[in-house]
């Protein structure tokens, strides 16, 4: 049986140390020793609604929560349970019988994915199958339900986030326990009903679920489709870029930005971190990974090598531990210092699977990321503005480019047809704040529709939340109220930020 390990009253305090709470409880959840995988989804998906009816009873609320990666206070909740979700981490391949005879995804796609499964978790699993993702973040621990929580994106320039490989979500309400699924059926009625679940087909509220913010009930398992294996080459390098390369990226010629300064073809993943003291004089850190034919004799290059932990946050950190001041040339040299340089076209190949493009991910206290995606297409236009507004705002940190396409879900933050998204990532300085909040003063200002990453520093509120996704959101509360038509089951998952966003 699932083990519910009560841990007590105390104060807990998110991974990057920028919210805490004081908690009624901290509660975690284990699974137990079941063979079946659908005995397993059960015992949790009954424990966690024992669990929730208990909590409404009593009104206590209660915060699912995955890795607690998520800068913003969405994963807190004071005076309430939190639930911890680490250690229900299984990942099952599924029978044909689990598959719904008019499903038209072949079942060795399809992977069930408990809700605490880690994306590197994830990323193992699938390739032990010889299978992989289509995309994910620039780290690996987040938990899946927590990544696709807040539609989690890497700068796969053809995918969307990844929510997208979602194909059904097993969540509990204090009253029920449901498979959320597309009206095109997925999963069978017998694998279902084992599950102790009732199905609910619905493209609206399956939609609406993808992207569900922690507001949706609580999410025990998902059903995810992959991809068959593949492996990408790596080229990094740094490199003074031109504004005419922006308006390339701008008009999405990767392929033109990749001749330029990576190798003579598409690449299937393009990023840029630059410096925003200097842009177009100061040298950018480019990221270019190529998609390739899986070799399984093909030895992995150790994780740096394929760009691990070259994401701006992670190279941030380890620069960051000793200071805070960052003006353009100590940026400059603190960036080309933590970034490798014989990753360049010459260099020996560095070829390895999906999963062995992120590394690990360890703790750094204080640190400051915002986001802010658009239109792709209006990259050129805005670019200075941003720029400018961050610097002039005190903003002295790294500023990262990567390219999303169209991603599933109401209320994914990628929701123009190509995206630009535009990390800010810095020390959690008073400046690295300003810095963000002018560039959303000057976006406004400026008539630029754009959205923010519901995970990190957003300062958002309802007013915006309903302007930014529009007709999505109504929708999305519909679906919520089809699944919790209770006001009282809605306000078991209440925390002040997702009442303040009008989520909840
Ligand atoms: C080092 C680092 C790198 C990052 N890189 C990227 C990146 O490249 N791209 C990007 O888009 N983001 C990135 N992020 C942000 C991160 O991916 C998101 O904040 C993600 O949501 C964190 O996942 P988590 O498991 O920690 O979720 P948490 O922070 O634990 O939770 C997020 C939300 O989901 C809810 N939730 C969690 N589990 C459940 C559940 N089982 N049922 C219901 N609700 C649940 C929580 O209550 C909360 O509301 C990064 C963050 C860090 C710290």
């Amino acid at each position: 049986m699932t083990q519910v390990i009560h841990l007590g009253q105390q104060i807990w305090t998110n991974y990057h140390k920028t919210a805490a709470c004081n908690l009624k409880s901290r509660i975690e959840l284990v699974n137990g020793n079941e063979r079946s995988g659908r005995d397993c989804l059960k015992n949790v998906a009954e424990t966690v609604l024992a669990l929730l009816k208990e909590a409404k009873q009593y009104n206590i609320p209660v915060r699912p929560v995955g890795a607690g990666w998520s800068p913003s206070p969405i994963n807190i909740v004071e005076d309430g349970w939190l639930i911890e979700t680490m250690r229900l981490n299984r990942t099952f391949k599924l029978n044909n019988a689990a598959v719904h005879a008019d499903c038209d995804i072949a079942p060795e796609a399809l992977l069930l994915v408990q809700c605490g499964a880690t994306v590197d978790e994830v990323y193992e699993s699938a390739e032990e199958l010889g299978r992989s993702l289509r995309t994910g973040g620039a780290s690996n621990g987040q938990s899946f339900a927590g990544a696709c929580a807040t539609g989690t994106h890497g700068s796969v320039w053809k995918s969307g986030g990844i929510q997208d490989h979602v194909r059904a979500i097993q969540i509990v309400t204090p009253q029920r326990i449901l498979w959320i699924a597309p009206e095109k059926e997925v999963l069978s009625d017998d694998f279902i009903a084992d599950t102790g679940s009732e199905i609910v087909r619905d493209d609206r509220i399956f939609a609406a679920c993808q992207v569900h913010v922690g507001a949706m009930g609580f999410v025990t398992a998902l059903l995810i489709e992959t991809d068959p294996i593949y492996m990408v080459q790596n080229i990094q390098k740094a490199a003074k870029i031109e504004r005419e390369h922006i308006n390339w990226l701008c008009a999405g010629e990767f392929t033109k930005f990749s001749r330029e300064f990576g190798l003579n073809e598409e690449p299937y993943f393009q990023q840029v971190i630059l410096n925003p003291f200097d842009p177009f004089d100061k040298k950018c850190l480019l990221r270019f990974l190529y998609k390739r034919p899986f070799d399984p004799d093909l030895p992995a290059p150790p994780p740096p090598q394929m760009g691990a932990g070259y994401d701006a946050l992670t190279l941030l950190g380890k620069v960051m531990a000793n200071t805070d001041l960052f003006k353009a040339n100590i940026l400059q040299l603190a960036m080309e210092r933590g970034y490798p340089k014989d990753r360049d076209v010459d260099d020996p190949d560095a070829i390895a699977t999906w999963g062995n493009t992120t590394e690990e991910h360890a703790p750094i206290a204080n640190l400051f990321n915002g986001s802010v995606t658009l239109d792709r297409s209006k990259l050129s236009d805005v670019f200075d503005l941003i720029i400018d507004s961050f610097r002039e705002g005190g903003g002295g940190t790294v500023v990262t480019l990567r390219f999303v396409h169209q991603a599933q879900g109401l209320l994914a933050p990628a929701r123009w047809k190509e995206n630009v998204v535009i990390d800010f990532d810095g020390p959690n300085l008073e400046s690295s704040h300003e810095g963000y909040k002018k560039v959303v003063a000057a976006l406004d200002d400026a008539g630029v529709p754009f959205t923010r990453h519901w995970g990190k520093t957003n300062n958002l509120d309802v007013r915006r939340v309903r302007s930014d996704y529009e007709q999505n959101m109504p929708v999305w509360k519909w679906a919520q109220s089809q699944l919790m038509p209770d006001e009282a089951d809605r306000q078991v998952f209440a925390n002040q930020e997702l009442v303040k966003l009008g989520l909840i």
